[in-house]
């Protein structure tokens, strides 16, 4: 429907203008028909949503499970557990809501297509007259979907539907999280929910069963050719885990966006019903008709996975950031106060760290091994974390795979395996280093030749990231000179990230 056209007026003079394109804008500035109309009143017909919604009358707040069939005003409120938008080109947004009690079907008539931003999860509010009975409709496939209803916001002035946009930790966010046949005051499992590993194996078979994941990593959004009707189609891979297994789910269409704001290692799907493909390789799951997605549901099966996910993650971390503001390098590298300890000295001072203060010294070692090459060979020299997830490549920038953000690494602590002293032994790979520690252990016994006086060489010139430059034979070089070198490090010990961090490397 064409709705440039406000009134009976403006209707007419259309003819009258052939050499308009017909924009609204051309007929507001010159051409206005001057009809009597305010021009909030003509907003209100052109974009009817963009007024707030006034009900006029009384909704009774209701929940799904205890809808009546037949006219009744019922004010709604529940989440978006699975939609088709623009729902087989017929007008309307196909939306299944729940509110934890019950799932009801709703046919939202647009105006424009692009009215409602439609995500898995979130919330909204629907004000409507009529509820219908979804037996024999085909949302009666649905589980739990008994009830159906149908608005027409903006035209009609008695149905009304919001899509919230809830800030994180709002009031807003924080409700309607709890999933259908959850009874959270006697709760001992939700039917039907099996471990993934499980439902790939044969859980899928009966059609009913349910999987709670983890988000693991959001591929980019892909534009796919579809071999049956020739259509591009746009299409993400979200990779789900639990406890048990890994898997990719794949989302279509007008459902992409929802995995935007998906955060890997954070987001939690309770997925029921999900969709089961393999083709051979690897299984695929996806989001069917009688799919229903509860994201970052609250209920404690999800909280044990979120805890179990933070232990796992907390294992794998790999990345600490150098702390630079905790010391003034200088000040400890040249500065009065340079103890001098031994490694089992300092294991000593720091096995209670809520009890001891950040400190500084200087520790004398031996270079016992080094993974330089074994690191190179298999891409791993330089590392970070971005979207909770290690980055590595060879060279010092890279391209995060989820969120496409080139991003600066660090060099991998674990190129060197360990170092002596006389007291003990200290696993490298638990150090934090500065960058510019790196540079001095590199390339600082050539400086310091050259510039004896000045303890501190000026190494501006030369980077460690020089080292990924190099060659084979140079690294190897590289290696078999820091193998048994002796060093000075200076170190400082910090209660955040309680680590032990490389300030600088004398030789
Ligand atoms: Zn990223």
């Amino acid at each position: 429907m064409d709705v440039n056209f406000p009134s009976i007026q403006s209707f007419y003079s259309r003819e009258l203008q052939p050499s308009s394109q017909g924009t609204s804008d051309g007929l507001s500035k010159s051409q206005k028909p001057g009809d009597g109309f305010t021009s909030s009143e003509v907003e209100a017909v052109l974009d009817p949503l963009s007024r707030p919604w006034k009900p006029s009358r009384h909704y009774e707040t209701c929940p799904i499970s205890l809808l009546e069939t037949g006219p009744h005003n019922y004010q709604i409120s529940g989440r978006i557990v699975n939609f088709a938008d623009n729902f087989r080109d017929q007008g309307f947004h196909f939306l299944v809501v729940t509110d934890g009690s019950g799932a009801i079907a709703v046919k939202v008539y647009y105006i424009k297509v692009s009215d409602y931003q439609l995500l898995l999860g979130r919330r909204v509010t629907i004000w409507t007259t009529f509820i219908g009975d979804s037996t024999g409709a085909s949302s009666g496939s649905i589980p739990f979907c008994s009830s159906t209803t149908t608005l027409y916001p903006g035209r009609n002035g008695a149905t009304h539907i919001i899509v919230h946009n809830d800030d994180p930790g709002s009031d807003g966010d924080r409700i309607l999280r709890c999933p259908l046949e959850c009874n959270l005051k006697e709760y001992e499992y939700l039917p039907a929910l099996m471990t993934l590993k499980s439902f790939l194996s044969t859980g899928y078979d009966l059609g009913e069963g349910k999987i709670l994941v983890c988000v693991r990593s959001v591929g980019p959004r892909r534009t796919v050719q579809s071999k049956k009707t020739q259509q591009t189609l746009e299409m993400v891979e979200v990779g789900i885990f639990d406890d048990t297994a890994t898997c990719v789910l794949k989302l279509w269409e007008g459902k992409v966006p929802s995995a935007k704001s998906w955060v890997p290692n954070e987001t939690i799907l309770l997925i029921s019903k999900p969709t089961y493909k393999n083709r051979g390789t690897s299984p695929e799951l996806g989001i069917g008709f009688s799919s229903m997605v509860d994201v970052n549901p609250m209920f404690p099966d999800a909280d044990w996975l979120r805890n179990k996910v933070k232990s796992m993650a907390k294992k794998q971390s790999v990345y600490i950031p150098f702390p630079s503001n905790t010391w003034d390098t200088e000040r400890a590298i040249n500065g009065p106060d340079r103890t001098l300890f031994t490694i089992a000295d300092v294991e000593d001072r720091v096995r209670h760290p809520e009890s001891i203060v950040d400190f500084t010294g200087k520790m004398n070692v031996v270079i016992l091994e080094m993974k330089l090459m074994e690191h190179w060979r298999k891409g791993t020299l330089c590392y970070l974390e971005c979207c909770n997830m290690p980055l590595y490549s060879n060279k010092p920038v890279a391209i995060c795979k989820n969120c496409e953000l080139k991003r600066d690494l660090v060099l991998n602590q674990r190129i060197i395996g360990s170092m002596v002293d006389e007291s003990g032994m200290i696993a490298a790979n638990k150090l934090v280093w500065r960058d510019g520690a790196w540079t001095q252990l590199f390339f600082g016994s050539a400086a310091d030749e050259t510039q004896e006086v000045d303890s501190e060489p000026d190494l501006i010139e030369q980077s460690w990231e020089d080292l990924t430059t190099l060659g084979t034979e140079s690294l190897r070089y590289m290696e078999e000179f820091l193998l048994y070198s002796r060093v000075t490090l200076t170190f400082g010990w910090s209660s955040q990230p309680e680590k032990v961090c490389v300030l600088g490397v004398e030789w």
